[in-house]
This record gives C-alpha cells, structure tokens and sequence, in this order.
C-alpha cells in the first residue's frame, strides 16, 4: 500500500514536493484552509522561473498562463537625491532574469502542477495543528475532522500552526523574533500621471519613515501603482495612510483610489529555521523560512527546496520518514542554498542599526553601488554580493570617515565569519542531542545581536 502524506497548507513548496511524491507513488492530500480558487493573494510576485525546471513543473507559457521580465529596481536612501540614487544592472540574460506573475496565476500553475501529477487537495480545511504521538507527527488536527498519515510536510508559511505547536523537545523555533520578519502593507492604486513620465518606474526606498526600521516601494505599471511598505514594527491601518500621504507627496503616480490587494501579510526576513524536521514531519518554504532575507523573496527558493525534499522522502527505504532519515533533506538545503542564505540575515540585521543620516552616507559616498543592489533570483549568497571593483579603496576609505558605521560595518564581518564557522559544523549525521547543540550555537550568532539592541 502506498504510503500516505499530508501537505499541511498550499505553500509553493508543499505544491510542488506534492507533484514530486505523487509522481512517485505516494498517497498525497494537501489541505488548505482557502477556498478553491482563493489561494494566494490579489497581486503579483517576481520569482526565479528555474526553480520550475527544477521540480518539472511547466513554466507558465507552456499551459497559456500570462508572464513578464521583471524591471530593474531603483534605490533610494532615506533622502537621496537624483543623482545620488543606484538603479541595478540585471544582465539582460534569461539565466538572471526573474519573472513577474499574478500570484492567482503562480498558484493555478503550481495547483495544476500537482493535481495533474496525483496530488489531492482539500480546500476550506482550517488546520489546528498537530497531531503527536510521543514526539513524532503522525497526521493534522483541523476543523473538519483528524486526518493521518505517514508523514506531514509543514508548507503553511511563516507562522505554521504545525510548527508553532510542536513539543519544545523537539528544539524547532516556533516564532520569528523582533528583526526576523517584516509586517507588509501591499496594494495596487490607481495611477494619476502618464505612465512614461516616470524616471523610476520601480523605486525602492530604504528607511524612508522616520522612526522606523523599514522599507517601501513604489512600483509603476501601465494601468496602476503597486506600493509595498514594510516595517519591523507592526503597522496600523492609520500609520499606512499617513505614510502613503507622505509618499505621494515626491511621487505623484501614487494614487490614492485603492484598486486591489489592502492586506498585512507576515514576511520572514532571517537565517533559515535551524531544525527542520523532526519523526513524521518536515518544514518547507516560509515554515521553514526560506526567504531570501534581504528582499524577502520565498516562491522560488520553496520550489526549488521541494525537490530535495521529495527526493529524500523516495530515497527513504526505511519508510520511518524519521528525523533521522529526513535529515538528508536539511543537510542538502544547507549545503546547496541554506549556508549561502543564512549570512545575508546578519547583513540585513545591519538595517536595524544603522541611522538613516548613515544610510544616506553610504548613498552619497558611492560606498553602496548597483553591484550590491543587483539582486537576481541567483543572488541566494552573501558572495554574490561582494564586488572587488576598481572604487574599493575609495569606498574604504568613506567607510573610515564614519566612525561608528565602521563599528557597525565591522560588526557584522565579525558576525558573518562565526556564521560560516558554525555552518561548518552542521551534523551530516542526525542524533537529536548533536543537531540540537548545533542549532543552538547557529541560532546564537543572530540572536546575540538582537539580544545587544535589547530585542531578543
Ligand atoms: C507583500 C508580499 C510580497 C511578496 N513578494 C514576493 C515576491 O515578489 N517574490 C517572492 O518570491 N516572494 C514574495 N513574497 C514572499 C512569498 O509570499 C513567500 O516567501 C512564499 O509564498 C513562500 O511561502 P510559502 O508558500 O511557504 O507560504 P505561504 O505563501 O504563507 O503559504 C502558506 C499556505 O498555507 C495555508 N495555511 C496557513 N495556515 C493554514 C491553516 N491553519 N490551515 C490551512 N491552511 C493554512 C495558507 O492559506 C497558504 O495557502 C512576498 C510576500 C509578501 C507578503
């Protein structure tokens, strides 16, 4: 009889690692609180179309469903004028390049990927969390009824209530903390002014609101205007008007009529959860927080982790689907994106300390430069980032002018190097006692930071 899996929550991951085990035999059922045609939210996204190829999911023109290139982005500082502002260079190759698809789209592509493959879905199924037997996960507790299965695959995003409400044994995080996850305001407006007059059609602010940690975009399309801000802090309906005014003030393509999307969504902005799995249960995607954690960008990284996922479930003779022969999957994500990821959390953490009078700085002193904002769906490592051009020295020694962004430069060096030694030591081998003291000593280099600001 084939063995059963339940995807907990139509994340991107859970879809596709859905499609791959299905593809393989597997009696697979997702369950998802949504009703049909309702998953995701009213706008678009921008993500790597390899991961598709990765999985072997159609890419979007294939079954007729709409795409475009993503535009390069422009960066601003709190107050950084015209010619001070860095408009990325994203090489005009497909390899690059990411796409921009409605979200409803993404998900018909991803849900079709997996029904077509086998998969079962469950719709307006609201999850209320495990269900345990000992320590191990043996199905999921919803409003409709108990369901079990062999394994559960947690794919319901950033606060799972899988993942929230496992025992503390198991050493998982249950939340993000203060630094570790954005609360986001996006909506589509209307657009008041020709489409061509404006310079930057995709502007991104970084801090631009007193008194917050956060950032905000203004994006042009030809029919409306797709703002997005995020902050550290949670924000209030007031607070967004308030900033929106303030916005519309130096940009006038910004609306005020609210044509789609209005919501607060969580983003986890981090290093990847340390612990992934546990008996009977894997995290995947924004549960298992995946984003990339400067911009936030999770669908391409879920779907690409789904593989090594779904490979290490197949490849598991034993059919326990135990930590132990599921830690194959973390192992590889480490060792292919995660340990590449995890050090661009202490560089964003940088953004939580830094004034926006040293911001604008960097902006003025041409210390950050379109190598450092050219951020491509191949950007899933700090090395990617770091450029050694010709204007080194000169942005060296701009960097000495400002003693204390030294420090704080100098900081998260000394925090990137003991994220790399740590990542070194990640068990290859699962015993409960070793991964939990790893993730321990990996959950420290980004807590101790906050724990200095007195947020952790
Ligand atoms: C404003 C905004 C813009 C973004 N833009 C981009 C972008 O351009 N590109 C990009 O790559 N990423 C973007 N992201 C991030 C992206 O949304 C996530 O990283 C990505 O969706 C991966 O998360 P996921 O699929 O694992 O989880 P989610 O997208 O959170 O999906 C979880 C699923 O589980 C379901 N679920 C949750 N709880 C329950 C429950 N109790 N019972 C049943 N079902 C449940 C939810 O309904 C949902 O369908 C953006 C996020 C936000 C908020």
């Amino acid at each position: 009889m084939s063995k059963k899996i339940i995807v907990a929550g139509a994340g991107h991951g859970g879809l596709t690692a859905a499609a791959l085990l299905a593809k393989a035999g597997f009696d697979v059922t997702i369950y998802e609180r949504a009703e049909e045609g309702k998953c995701g939210y009213d706008w678009t996204d921008i993500f790597d179309p390899k991961a598709l190829d990765v999985v072997g999911c159609p890419r979007p023109e294939q079954v007729g469903l709409p795409w475009e290139w993503k535009i390069d982005m422009t960066f601003f500082g709190p107050n950084t004028k015209d010619d001070k502002k860095i408009r990325q260079e994203v090489p005009n190759d497909p390899n690059e390049m990411e796409i921009k698809m409605e979200r409803s789209d993404i998900y018909k592509l991803l849900i079709g990927f997996a029904t077509d493959s086998g998969a079962k879905i469950e719709y307006g199924v609201n999850i209320l969390g495990p269900i345990l037997a000992g320590d191990r996960v043996i199905g999921i507790r919803t409003d409709k009824g108990d369901f079990y299965a062999d394994m559960v695959i947690d794919a319901a995003g950033a606060e799972s209530v899988i993942r929230t409400n496992l025992p503390d044994c198991l050493g998982i995080q249950k939340h993000p903390l203060w630094g570790e996850k954005f609360y986001v305001y996006r909506a589509f407006y209307d657009l008041p002014v020709d489409p061509k007059t404006v310079e930057d059609r995709y502007k991104v602010m970084l801090l631009p609101d007193p008194g917050a940690v956060g950032i905000g975009w203004i994006a042009t399309e030809d029919e409306f205007s797709d703002l997005l801000i995020g902050h550290m802090d949670p924000l209030t309906s007031e607070e967004v008007e308030e900033i929106a005014a303030r916005y519309r003030k130096d940009n006038p393509q910004l609306g005020t009529k609210k044509l789609r999307g209005g919501q607060m969504v969580l983003i986890p902005v981090r290093q990847p959860l340390s612990i992934m799995v546990a008996d009977g249960y894997a995290a995947i995607g924004d549960s298992a927080f995946m984003t990339v954690p400067i911009i936030g960008s999770g669908i391409g990284n879920a779907i690409k982790n789904s593989k090594i996922l779904a490979d290490t479930i197949i490849a598991d003779k034993t059919e326990t689907y135990s930590a132990e022969t599921l830690w194959p999957y973390q192992y590889g994500y480490y060792q292919k994106m995660g340990k590449g990821i995890a050090p661009l959390a202490l560089v964003k953490l940088l953004l939580t300390r830094i004034s926006h009078d040293q911001l604008d700085y960097a902006f003025d002193k041409g210390i950050l430069t379109k190598y450092e904002m050219t951020i491509t769906a191949n950007h899933t490592s700090l090395w990617k980032f770091l450029n050694f051009d010709p204007n080194l020295p000169k942005r060296g020694l701009a960097i000495l002018g400002d003693r204390d962004l030294l420090v704080k430069g100098a900081g998260v060096v000394a925090d990137v190097a003991a994220c790399l030694v740590v990542e070194q030591f990640l068990p290859k081998h699962y015993s409960r006692k070793a991964v939990q003291t790893w993730a321990k000593a990996y959950d420290t280099v980004f807590t101790h930071r906050l724990k200095k600001m007195g947020k952790a």
